[in-house]
């Protein structure tokens, strides 16, 4: 067939905030999309699931989203919309707050999906359970399997493959001595849901990054004690921590930063370094998670190493498959949908031939490089996809892989002056900021009212 006839098919995986991006650029390019969704919706991450399975509570307990009921979101609404599509509070209904519940940002997604015809496209209910070559790096067979199908579901060919399947669901653990035969309750926060079963407990927290403290800062409401245990006490007296542990809090002497868990031991107790000791009902790991890619069968030409998914030129393509396979969405901290528009609109225009990718070698070679900077810096193998929510960098990225516009400066303020926020104070941060001057004239002229608090 005339390659110039044949309209390539894509498959997209997963229909979170990148899927959606992903099929919407590539039918952009004139190609031709399918997204195939395990779940009932579109949202990902969004759709939140109370239903964790108790069987499981380390593990993902058969469900995707780790969305708690109490999230909202710590990243504004005003900079959080994709370039062409804000993310508008609805007029009288809904959550209007610059940083909204949950729901507020899954009903976005959804409106977006609408709005660009995208469900269409998207097959619900449908697990992709393997995904291999078909013979030539730029044909793919996919296997998935319909939620009520009988059997192993069925296989289908296709040009390109664009995997969006997150990565905040396949929980990461520490070792620690005695985790296996401790025999109280032990959870990651993937399956932390609601409070009200830790009423009167002594809850331990482990890992002090933001769901950590959120957690913490629930729990305390109804636990008789909260221990939040950091790596190191140094490293987790952030200022937020520090504001968190100061006088205001007289009322919530029952949270108590610890450092790391040395051992637990089969009575409940738990272990801290330098020696001290309690006895606790139950212990949360909110440690991270890991990438996961199950259903993938491509003879380790991409692989999870510590949370390295390599080799991928520009966290996107597998130098030896590329462009046919594609990840979108794998750094972490970023600015979204912002930064996998921007990852989307390059593989599509890469897929129609808009744009070309430099040699496979080349490719390599810049991963290799990427990675080297990276270890010279110090920076953790597991931390090779992180991002820090580095505006300069989002802007570089943009331009180098796809032209993408460069973010305004007042949003870059606004963005900066958000995390630091954060930083500051991150149990109020959501309600009490103040805009300055450059931002609210941003705002203002982008079509937001502004409120300075
Ligand atoms: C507690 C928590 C709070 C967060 N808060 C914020 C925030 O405030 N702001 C922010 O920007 N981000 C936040 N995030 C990050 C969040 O993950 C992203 O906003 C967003 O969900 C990433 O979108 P995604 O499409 O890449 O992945 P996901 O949202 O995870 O979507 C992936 C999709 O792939 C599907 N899938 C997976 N495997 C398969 C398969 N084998 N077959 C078919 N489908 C599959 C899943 O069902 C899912 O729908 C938070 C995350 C968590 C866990």
């Amino acid at each position: 067939m005339d390659q110039n006839l044949h309209k390539k098919k894509v498959c997209v995986i997963g229909a979170g905030i990148s899927g959606l991006a992903a099929a919407r650029e590539v039918r952009r390019e004139g190609l031709d999309v399918t997204v195939l969704e395990q779940n009932a919706g579109v949202g990902g991450q969004w759709l939140y699931d109370a239903a964790v399975d108790a069987g499981d509570p380390l593990g993902i307990a058969g469900v995707h989203s780790s969305i708690y009921s109490s999230v909202r979101l710590n990243s504004p609404r005003e900079a959080g919309g994709f370039s062409d599509f804000p993310f508008y509070p609805i007029n009288g209904d809904g959550d209007g707050r610059r940083f909204p519940v949950h729901g507020e940002l899954l009903r976005y997604i959804r409106d977006f999906c609408d709005a660009f015809g995208l469900i269409d496209a998207v097959r619900l209910n449908t697990t992709v359970t393997r995904v291999a070559m078909d013979g030539s790096p730029s044909r793919w067979t996919v296997r998935s399997k319909h939620r009520d199908a009988a059997g192993d579901g069925e296989e289908e060919v296709f040009d390109a493959v664009v995997v969006a399947t997150g990565h905040y669901t396949q929980p990461r653990l520490p070792a620690i001595e005695g985790m296996d035969t401790w025999r109280r309750r032990q959870l990651h926060s993937h399956s932390y849901r609601v409070p009200d079963s830790f009423a009167g407990e002594v809850v331990v927290i482990i890992g002090c990054s933001v769901s950590g403290i959120e957690l913490a800062l629930e729990l305390r409401h109804v636990a008789s004690e909260v221990h939040l245990s950091a790596k190191s006490t140094d490293a987790g007296l952030t200022p937020a921590m520090s504001k968190l542990l100061a006088t205001r809090h007289d009322e919530y002497t029952n949270l108590l930063l610890r450092p790391r868990v040395e051992h637990l031991r089969d009575d409940g107790t738990v272990v801290f370094d330098g020696g001290e000791s309690i006895i606790a009902d139950t212990i949360i790991y909110c440690t991270g998670y890991n990438y996961s890619f199950p259903f993938l069968d491509i003879d380790g030409k991409v692989t999870v190493d510590d949370n390295r998914v390599g080799p991928l030129f520009e966290h996107v393509f597998p130098p030896s498959l590329a462009p046919s396979l594609s990840f979108i969405g794998i750094p972490a901290l970023v600015i979204l949908p912002r930064f996998v528009e921007m990852q989307a609109r390059w593989v599509a225009q890469v897929l129609s031939g808009k744009r070309t990718l430099p040699s496979p070698e080349e490719m390599k070679i810049a991963v290799e490089e990427h990675n080297a900077v990276k270890e010279a810096a110090g920076v953790p193998k597991r931390r090779t996809h992180a991002v820090w929510l580095d505006v300069e960098y989002h802007d570089e990225y943009g331009e180098r892989v796809c032209g993408f516009p460069r973010m305004e400066d007042w949003k870059k303020e606004f963005i900066l002056s958000a995390i630091s926020d954060m930083r500051d104070d991150i149990e109020r941060f959501r309600d009490d900021y103040h805009d300055s001057d450059l931002v609210a004239d941003g705002l203002r002229q982008n079509g937001w009212m502004t409120s300075r608090r």
